[in-house]
């Protein structure tokens, strides 16, 4: 008997109609003869509700009572899902995050999931039962309610799917598969019939929000296969899979933007030995990624500029984090801008061709977008443009590479 899991996004549980169609969708599965378990979202719209809430009744942003708060809307979901099976006669039952439990490390608002222990799942699965189960959260070492960061029950469907040894994990989203672009912004992107978990990894991390960036890592990690579909159709949607499986590589397979990002330009950084150390260390420290960053060559030998990036939210304390140490930097000026966008081209055909970066340049330079920083790995390159470029760097970059559909 196959045993599949089920994940069920916001937009596909936003109503008791959708709810309803959630539970024809578990029915078919079933009806296939195989196991299934079901993993949800909050209602689209709900989490961003209650973190609101959460914020104005004083909550910082990783406390215990902000995931207790945040952790709410896919218990309404799950508890809603088990009573339409129910009402249809399919044995069904709620299992919410400490019940089953899954344990996570005690980092509240990002907590990673450590273990699942699955003998209860286990038991209803034998007795016919599907398990609903509430994305997104889980239980600290201490005991309490946490939450895996926003997006996180893509991540709770594969660690289930992986815990339970399903054969498949289907993610039911609001498109039909992963697409070359957003297709919501390029509306002639291409729907790809599967993708790498490396090229996965590159688009969720960059900014592509179909799957969270931690449920491809642990993928890829544990071999998951998954299926990114959608819940308004039943056509065939995108397999992720391993780079094996792909006979033909495109050179390109997809373009992500991300507009959550901010630039830092530190002017007249003294030019000597320890100052990258001395500025990225303490940054770290306040658990601020960085992403991009470059430094000039120094003209005179003794002061350079230093640019780099960090998200939108963690802006105001990199700035302040920088600036305690100003006497130390001896930097002139400290300049920030909120006004960016990212734009990535990933592929893992990059690995074997030159020119890619070179088209990207031309085709921004052709639409009159300005680089501001430029960085680079194997499967990709990414750069930095004024925010309200996004979309038409988007389109520009569609068509260079040939992705257009039709
Ligand atoms: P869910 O609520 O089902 O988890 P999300 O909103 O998190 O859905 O993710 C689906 C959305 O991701 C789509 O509506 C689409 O706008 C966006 N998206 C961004 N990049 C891509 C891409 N390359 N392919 C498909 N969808 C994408
Ligand atoms: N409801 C959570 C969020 O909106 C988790 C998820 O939907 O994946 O981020
Ligand atoms: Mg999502």
């Amino acid at each position: 008997m196959a045993r599949i899991v089920q994940k069920f996004g916001g937009t596909s549980v936003a109503d008791m109609a959708r709810i309803k169609a959630v539970a024809e969708t578990v029915k078919r599965e079933l009806d296939l003869g195989s196991e299934v378990a079901v993993v949800l979202s909050a209602m689209a719209g709900v989490t961003d509700q209650l973190a609101s809430y959460a914020s104005a009744a004083g909550g910082a942003h990783y406390s215990p009572e902000y995931d207790t708060v945040l952790s709410t809307g896919e218990q309404v979901t799950a508890g809603l899902l088990a009573l339409s099976l129910q009402e249809m006669g399919i044995p069904a039952r709620s299992w919410l995050g400490w019940q089953i439990p899954i344990r996570t490390d005690g980092v509240h608002g990002k907590a990673r999931i450590e273990a699942i222990e699955t003998q209860a799942l286990e038991q209803a699965l034998a007795n016919g039962e599907v398990p609903v189960i509430p994305g997104f959260q889980g239980i600290s070492p201490e005991g309490r309610i946490t939450t895996l960061g926003r997006g996180g029950s893509d991540t709770s469907a594969v660690a289930l799917a992986a815990a339970l040894g399903a054969e498949r994990c289907d993610i039911y989203t609001d498109v039909e598969g992963v697409y070359t672009t957003d297709p919501r912004i390029v509306s002639n992107a291409k729907k790809l019939e599967k993708i790498t978990y490396e090229e996965m990894l590159e688009m969720a991390s960059l900014g592509a929000k179909v799957l969270q960036t931690r449920a491809v890592e642990l993928a890829m990690k544990t071999g998951q296969r998954l299926h990114v579909r959608s819940s308004y159709s039943d056509v065939p949607g995108t397999l992720v899979v391993g780079e094996e499986e792909i006979v033909e590589k495109e050179l390109v397979s997809g373009i992500a933007y991300s507009r959550d990002e901010a630039k830092i330009t530190l002017v007249q950084v003294a030019d000597k030995p320890g100052v990258a150390a001395a500025i990225f260390g303490p940054l770290a420290d306040a658990s601020i990624n960085v992403d991009m960053i470059v430094q000039n060559v120094s003209a005179d030998g003794k002061a350079t500029d230093l640019t780099f990036t960090v998200t939108k939210n963690d802006l105001e304390r990199a700035v302040k984090t920088i600036e305690e140490k100003k006497d130390e930097l001896e930097y002139s000026d400290l300049v920030s801008d909120l006004n960016v966008a990212k734009i990535s081209v990933i592929g893992v055909g990059m690995r074997s061709h030159a020119g890619i970066a070179q088209r990207m340049f031309t085709a921004l330079a052709e639409k009159g977008i300005n680089i501001k920083v430029i960085s680079t790995s194997e499967i990709k390159v990414s750069v930095l443009i004024a925010e309200e470029y996004t979309e038409l760097a988007l389109r520009a970059l569609h068509t260079a590479y040939g992705l257009d559909d039709g």
